[in-house]
């Protein structure tokens, strides 16, 4: 079985930008080390954005040697990047990003959203890439809800991002192996989750209330580390739940990081700011 090692309560929020109030929960309360390939993990807890006719978020910026996973549960982000690349993440869709050797991009609460207002919840994952692959071309899986496989269980449903559930193939293509899935609940419905042992796996109860093996609560908006000591471990929905689920196989190469760039050696860090600096990230207008 696959023991809980931290329950975490969220520790304080703070804004990226002016549109997304995150708690980090990786890498500060499970290090990018520790939690590889994950990197890092904001969670935006259900905030109440009032309306606004100019968009909140954040404008410009870059991002290189890895990819971001943006993941809405409330609310509406409208993304646009240097490769020509947009759209709007809406309720249930998830958008995989794929910075690789370098991109500009800009996080904005989708205009007509914006203008009306309301709960806001939201989640940012970073999936780390090997060496070989970080300087590889950009790109990005747009994955709408009905697109995600879904898992019918007794009482509820698991909705497959990546990697798979009882077989169950998820759309996202990834460079390493990983498995990320939303188990959404009803009360007293139960899910079984098996991945490696040597897998990191955590997940974050995104709503209602859930027990980890019969034995731990996990409530609300709480981060759940699990130890790499067996495979198995099943959630039960104390109440109607929504669960994220993530494991993945550990990328065993340095990593050095600097804001938005994350790659293995000082020297690459240097040369992702110089880069930058002197426009080879391409273009994006404010
Ligand atoms: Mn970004």
């Amino acid at each position: 079985m696959k023991n809980v090692e931290i329950i975490a309560k969220p520790q304080a929020a703070h804004f990226v930008g002016d549109g997304f109030r995150v708690h980090n929960l990786i890498p500060s309360i499970a290090s990018a080390t520790r939690m590889s390939p994950f990197i890092l993990l904001d969670y935006n807890s259900t905030y109440n954005f009032p309306p606004s006719e100019i968009p909140k978020g954040v404008g410009v910026h870059p991002h290189r040697g890895f990819e971001t996973v943006t993941i809405a549960y409330k609310g509406r982000v409208e993304h646009g990047d240097s490769s020509g690349g947009g759209g709007v993440i809406r309720e249930g869709d998830v958008q995989w990003m794929t910075a690789a050797s370098g991109i500009l991009h800009k996080e904005f609460h989708e205009t007509e959203w914006s203008k009306i207002g309301g709960d806001f919840q939201m989640v940012q994952l970073w999936v780390n890439l090997p060496a070989k692959d970080k300087m590889s071309i950009p790109k990005y899986q747009a994955i709408a809800n009905h697109e995600q496989t879904k898992v019918k269980l007794d009482k509820g449903v698991v909705e497959v991002i990546a990697g798979e559930y009882q077989e169950n193939k998820g759309p996202a293509s990834t460079f390493t192996p990983m498995h990320v899935m939303n188990a959404k609940l009803d009360a007293g419905g139960n899910a079984m989750f098996s991945f490696p042992k040597h897998y990191n796996t955590a997940m974050i109860v995104i709503e209602g209330n859930v027990m980890i093996n019969g034995k731990e609560k996990a409530p609300s908006d709480h981060f759940v580390l699990f130890k790499n000591d067996g495979e198995d471990f099943e959630i039960q929905a104390i109440d109607q739940a929504i669960v994220l689920v993530m494991s993945g196989e550990p990328i065993l190469e340095p990593i050095v990081s600097h804001g938005p760039f994350v790659m293995n050696t000082r020297e690459e860090i240097s040369q992702a700011f110089e880069d930058f600096n002197n426009g080879r990230f391409g273009y994006l207008a404010d």
